[in-house]
């Protein structure tokens, strides 16, 4: 079975470092403090040892970065490079670049950290293009009600577009019972699909395919972010692991770590 990871993060080390190091957000958000640096030396050679066959990479939502720099970098990453799919950084300043490059990328990614959780004008604008080149929309939006209430309403504009939910709709990794709620909430719409990054839990995946089933759910890492505390684990085993050891079919598994991937992850055309 070939592994494909739907979730996983690319930019510069150096870059990102200094980020950290100096920004005043660092102390405010996880995202700035959870991050595995060392692995991100060589990435072809970190995911080829992983055994990682193909993987969704998005530039890193750090508040700092600009973010159409970033989204040509992660295009530069990909070129040449056939195991990778990039999603780029949603991006209301340049409403084009989902047009100019739909070939090249399979979606935007939206985090509240760069992105208020609201329908605009110009964020309208990109999901038509988004959804006339059957591209996804990645989101890592506020929590709460909030959470389901902006796909209900990017699905009132685009019934069809695909959304694809991080980290299995969490919000806190150990609140469980919000994760099953917002499933719930969001299973009567058979086009938005979720992720596995950060969800450690085997109990959490089971009963995720129990409530929307195993065909919208995908693995993803969200490498180079760590989920051990001391930053000193095999992120990508890890979450691996995890889908290893769910009490869940061969066939329940092939889903999850492979065939969703190949039809759900795909450049526009
Ligand atoms: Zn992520």
């Amino acid at each position: 079975m070939m592994i494909c990871d739907s979730h996983a993060h690319y930019g510069e080390k150096e870059l990102m470092k200094a980020i950290v190091d100096s920004s005043p957000l660092t102390k405010h958000y996880l995202c700035y403090q959870a991050v595995q640096f060392e692995s991100m030396s060589d990435y072809d050679d970190y995911m080829q040892k992983q055994g990682q066959n193909k993987i969704a990479y998005i530039p890193f939502v750090f508040r700092e970065l600009s973010k159409l720099e970033e989204n040509r970098k992660i295009l530069d990453y990909a070129k040449g490079r056939e195991h990778v799919y990039p999603y780029v950084l949603l991006d209301e300043d340049n409403v084009n670049f989902v047009r100019d490059n739909h070939q090249a990328i399979v979606g935007v990614k939206e985090h509240f950290v760069m992105h208020d959780t609201a329908l605009n004008e110009r964020r309208v604008a990109i999901f038509a293009d988004i959804d006339k080149y059957n591209l996804n929309i990645l989101l890592h939006t506020r929590g709460g009600n909030v959470r389901v209430e902006y796909v209900q309403s990017i699905l009132e504009l685009f019934p069809n577009i695909k959304v694809h939910v991080a980290h299995l709709g969490r919000e806190r990794p150990e609140d469980v019972d919000y994760i099953y709620w917002l499933l719930e909430q969001l299973r009567p719409y058979d086009n938005v699909f979720f992720d596995t990054s950060t969800i450690r839990q085997t109990q959490v995946l089971e009963q995720a395919v129990r409530i929307v089933g195993r065909e919208r759910i995908l693995y993803g890492s969200d490498f180079p972010f760590y989920m051990d505390g001391t930053g000193q684990e095999n992120i990508v085993k890890a979450q691996i692991d995890h889908v290893l050891n769910a009490e869940l079919t061969d066939t329940d598994r092939s889903y999850i770590l492979q065939k969703n991937f190949e039809w759900l992850i795909t450049k526009g055309s």
